[in-house]
């Protein structure tokens, strides 16, 4: 997906003169409807912005102007230029002193929030494309088939598979079929090259998950016969959808199975979370040991409680982050204070091909790890 391919790019992107702005703007319709109502949340935003760089991130007088013009730009393009067009979030990384002008639109929520550091905050997009699955979605009845990709609210058809794949077959069988179960052979054979070109189409694209809708209940056990292994393993969950239902609706059930996965796979982690940091191999809990294996960069997973944050310290040089230490082990700098090491810390951990997870608060494993949790790859 480009967007992927857009963070990859944006993580090389680091400066010391200007301020980066990243903004996270929720411009949830059903939320928001009208263009103002975001508008005045973006005003807000920037008023919490201006008052926090002011206290924890000593701009010189011109860096402080720079941070105005981009607030400004940013003011400007929403009122003038922008048009939602169905998003639902907006994410914009600006910096335009170094050209760095990067507008996404989502097709999801985002939370919002509006930060300023010497690089863009990458780790609540990144955290929140993650937290979805890349799904095949098979829509099928007696006589028809559709396949779509669904990833993270955005659904696209695969008209070309049709034309290459499932017309390429002829309508082979019809003379045996003429026999007695000819509706019954010819039903079987459309089902299973519609799963045919199911299994080729996640192969091809390394979907990782499978979403059934069949136009009548009875069609079920006819699918689950010709499903390849390798889709009932990626197999989601099904559901009872008519052959031309619209990409509202396809997605709606998409986004259910979406949040389950995401749910169970929360529980299974929590659960083995508690055993895992007692067992000290694999997990390591705590601001303080969590912050010492991400500067020896071994972290795989991050997995912070929401609303969990602390201060700490931060060497300037060297980019070490610590809890409490105030000289840097490695260069013997002053380290300097920050305000929020939990999120320099995800910056950092994705920066490293760390996955980040933020989970529910009140999980007792999270207590037990002091809000801050990390699995180790080595
Ligand atoms: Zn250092």
């Amino acid at each position: 997906m480009a967007i992927t391919s857009e963070l990859a790019s944006l993580r090389e992107f680091t400066t010391r003169e200007h301020p980066v702005v990243s903004l996270y703007l929720d411009v949830n319709g059903a939320r928001f409807p009208r263009k103002g109502d975001y508008e005045t949340e973006y005003s807000f935003l920037v008023h919490d912005a201006r008052r926090t760089a002011a206290d924890t991130l000593h701009l010189s007088k011109d860096q402080e102007e720079r941070l105005d013009l981009e607030l400004q730009a940013i003011g400007e393009f929403l009122a003038l230029e922008y048009r939602r067009e169905g998003s639902k979030g907006l994410v914009i990384f600006s910096c335009r002193n170094e050209d760095l002008w990067e507008v996404m639109p989502l097709k999801i929520p985002v939370e919002n929030r509006l930060l300023v550091d010497s690089k863009p905050r990458l780790a609540p997009l990144a955290e929140t494309l993650s937290r979805h699955s890349r799904f095949c979605v098979l829509l099928a009845s007696k006589e028809a088939a559709r396949i779509f990709e669904a990833y993270a609210g955005e659904l696209t058809e695969q008209t070309d598979l049709f034309d290459n794949i499932l017309k390429r077959h002829t309508q082979g069988g019809w003379e045996q079929a003429k026999l007695q179960r000819r509706h019954e052979i010819q039903v079987h054979n459309h089902l299973k090259r519609a799963a045919e070109a199911a299994l080729s189409f996640v192969q091809e694209r390394s979907l990782e998950r499978l979403a059934a809708g069949i136009s009548s209940e009875e069609l079920w056990p006819e699918l689950d016969k010709v499903l390849h292994p390798y889709l009932k393993e990626r197999l989601a969950g099904r559901f009872n959808l008519e052959i031309s239902a619209g990409s509202k609706d396809i997605l709606e059930r998409v986004d259910v199975l979406d949040a389950e996965i995401r749910h169970q796979a929360e529980i299974r982690l929590l659960d083995s979370l508690g055993p895992e940091l007692e067992a000290g191999k694999n997990y390591v809990g705590g601001p303080d040991d969590v912050l010492a294996v991400l500067n020896e960069r071994r972290v795989e997973l991050l997995i912070v409680e929401n609303g969990f944050s602390v201060s700490g310290r931060m060497c300037n040089s060297c980019g070490t982050i610590a809890f409490s230490e105030e000289t840097c082990p490695g260069c013997r700098l002053d380290m300097q204070p920050v305000a929020d090491i939990v999120e320099e810390a995800r910056e950092q951990a994705l920066r490293q091909d760390a996955a980040l997870l933020t989970v529910a608060a009140g999980h007792p494993a999270m207590k037990q790890a002091g809000g801050i949790a990390a699995r180790l790859r080595y």
